[in-house]
């Protein structure tokens, strides 16, 4: 590691053990390390300290320790385990112009406000300012701090993307002279992360006349570019927002080329042009010139004899080859899942208890909910001890038996999110793991490690029999922190090879694999198992983005382990355990359900 990066190692974690409300003397050894670090220079930060001789003596022994460590593992334990305690969103408020970690923490321990969405309604609401120190003029700081950020051009997640497109197309929807208004561009594509909103209206009268009334909108800042009927917006809050407004006539196509990408659109106007037909502006001709009626996206297609593309898949890369070949996947939904696997109780991080987690599964009309609480090592979560899980599975029987007794054809399956140890272990024993319905494998500590290292890491938790699916593999946190060092396409090959699936986790700081890797595992046959890793009953609602991202991945219904029976998941995670092949189990298992399932229409 070269000194620069070790010097912005050690400022993170005085960063996070100030917003952890540490002493302050902890937080300014780590500074001074930083600094001291930092004017080291660019090179190699073991040639530098080996040059200096005695270097690290005036600094504070926790200080020495990491920079220690830096110099022989390239990674720092104290910042994992700071960065795991640490909720993603508070992270990402860190971002914020202005915005210590003194404030982050008075805010999160006063409000419980968790993601930079809620403390932008605080500040607007007059909670931020009523905060012991605050006062208005600081929620107004970082009211403009946000907006700064998302003026920068910064990305946002894909919720808040999606949050702020609703709220602006209900607001010119209200508008007399819009008939009709939807979202377009990354939005509508699923991006993981997005810079603005794409809106597009199909209006009475003149589409520019109408676009500068709707220019005067409340919430406008400023017209940043655009004229006649295409307007950019700045709001206050700092979002943009690219509309066009046209006659109705003229939305569909429109709608087709604000939702993008501009790969796909350059790509789609090529296979026109090279087929007689031309689009130019919002009007498609054929090659005798004459205008095309497009009443929809489908009617475009259509045109060009080409399937209807989901907007998911509109990127530019083999998507209009498969729509002309007629190859393109019928794409997962949401209402196909029949259950899920990855959620925490209270018996670890989680929030509730997991008769209400269960209660909100059985609201969605899931058959079953696997409960994932994290395990022993993972003492910063709460890791559950083999006594509390023998007391959760007590708990669970119980559960279990009143569904039974109530005729609800619903269960809570037994599993736990188990540490995918440096060496390659899974937490536990044989005997502990046999316990479980299913378990989840994660890697929670030990980042650092180098991409071999962490290839061979994750390929050795892969022999463990026990393994059903591996946890979010790439261990990104979206705008905060990047994938480790890992070769997800060994990782996945490997994984669809012995029968193990690999999680897209849905949370949104995470949407982890990500679509490109599903596109992978598709190739490789390997199994996604789309997981909420819920902490409280809401966060069930987590699967609707990881659908989104499925779908972006090319995946249809066959590829999700969890739209499967509860029987079924239940089979696939014993197989292994039992010497068999779970493909070759899931397999026989359709084909008899699919047997009943005829016997049953006759
Ligand atoms: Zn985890
Ligand atoms: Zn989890």
């Amino acid at each position: 590691m070269d000194s620069r990066a070790a010097a912005h190692v050690l400022t993170q974690i005085a960063t996070l053990i100030e917003l952890h409300g540490d002493a302050p003397f902890r937080v300014r050894s780590f500074q001074t390390a930083a600094r001291a670090v930092a004017s080291l220079g660019a090179g190699e930060l073991a040639v530098a300290l080996e040059a200096l001789d005695r270097a690290l003596e005036d600094l504070a022994p926790e200080a020495q320790d990491v920079v220690r460590e830096l110099v022989e593992s390239n990674g720092s334990l104290l910042l994992e385990s700071l960065q795991e305690q640490t909720p993603e969103g508070l992270l990402e408020m860190l971002r914020v112009p202005g915005l210590g970690p003194t404030r982050i923490r008075l805010i999160h321990e006063g409000l419980h406000i968790e993601t930079l969405h809620e403390l932008e309604q605080a500040a607007a609401d007059g909670r931020l300012a009523a905060l012991p120190r605050f006062g208005q003029k600081t929620a107004e700081r970082i009211a403009l701090g946000i907006a700064a950020l998302r003026e920068a051009g910064a990305f946002v997640l894909f919720s808040h993307g999606l949050a702020e497109a609703e709220a602006r197309r209900a607001q010119f929807a209200a508008h007399a002279d819009v008939l009709d208004v939807a979202i377009a561009g990354s939005v509508r594509r699923q991006c993981e992360v997005v810079r603005d909103v794409d809106l597009v209206a199909a209006v009475r009268g003149s589409p520019s006349v109408v676009a500068m009334s709707l220019a005067h909108s409340d919430g406008v800042r400023e017209v940043i570019g655009g004229g006649g009927r295409t307007v950019s917006l700045r709001y206050h809050n700092g979002t943009r927002v690219d509309l066009s407004c046209v006659r109705p006539e003229q939305f569909a196509l429109a709608l087709w080329r604000a939702t993008g990408s501009d790969a796909h659109v350059r790509a789609v106007i090529d296979y026109a042009h090279a087929r007689g037909f031309t689009i130019a502006g919002d009007e498609l001709r054929d090659a005798q010139g004459v205008l095309c009626a497009v009443r929809s996206e489908q009617e475009l297609y259509a045109h060009l004899g080409l399937d209807f593309i989901a907007p998911e898949l509109r990127e530019g890369t083999d998507e209009i080859s498969a729509a002309s070949m007629h190859t393109l996947p019928e794409l997962v939904q949401e209402s196909m899942l029949a259950g899920a696997l990855h959620c925490h109780s209270q018996y670890s991080d989680g929030g509730s208890a997991i008769a209400e987690m269960a209660d909100a599964a059985i609201a969605r009309g899931w058959g079953y909910l696997g409960v994932s609480d994290h395990s022993q090592s993972n003492t910063y979560a709460g890791g559950l001890s083999r006594d509390a899980i023998l007391r959760q599975h007590d708990e669970i029987d119980a559960l279990n038996a009143d569904y039974a007794s109530r005729g609800l054809d619903f269960r809570v399956l037994k599993g736990i999110e188990a540490d995918i140890l440096p060496c390659g272990r899974v937490d536990y024993d044989a005997a502990v793991l046999d316990r479980f319905d299913f378990v989840i494998a994660s890697v929670h500590t030990r980042y650092g490690l180098n991409e071999r290292q962490m290839t061979d890491r994750v390929l050795k938790a892969l022999d463990d029999p026990h393994l059903t699916v591996l946890g979010h593999p790439t261990g990104r946190l979206l705008l905060t922190r990047e994938p480790y060092a890992i070769d997800m396409g060994e990782i996945i090959a490997k994984a669809g090879a012995v029968g193990v699936a690999v999680e897209l986790n849905a949370d949104p700081h995470r949407l982890d694999i990500d679509w490109k890797l599903c596109r992978v595992a598709r190739h490789h046959g390997t199994l996604v198992s789309i997981g909420p890793d819920a902490h409280s009953p809401q966060g069930l609602d987590h699967i609707t983005l990881g659908v989104g991202i499925a779908r972006k991945g090319w995946l249809s219904a066959e590829h999700v382990l969890n739209t499967r029976s509860a029987r079924a998941v239940l089979a696939f995670a014993r197989a292994r355990r039992d010497g068999k092949r779970p493909a070759d189990v899931l397999a026989s298992f359709e084909r008899s359900t699919e047997r009943t399932r005829r016997a049953a229409l006759g």
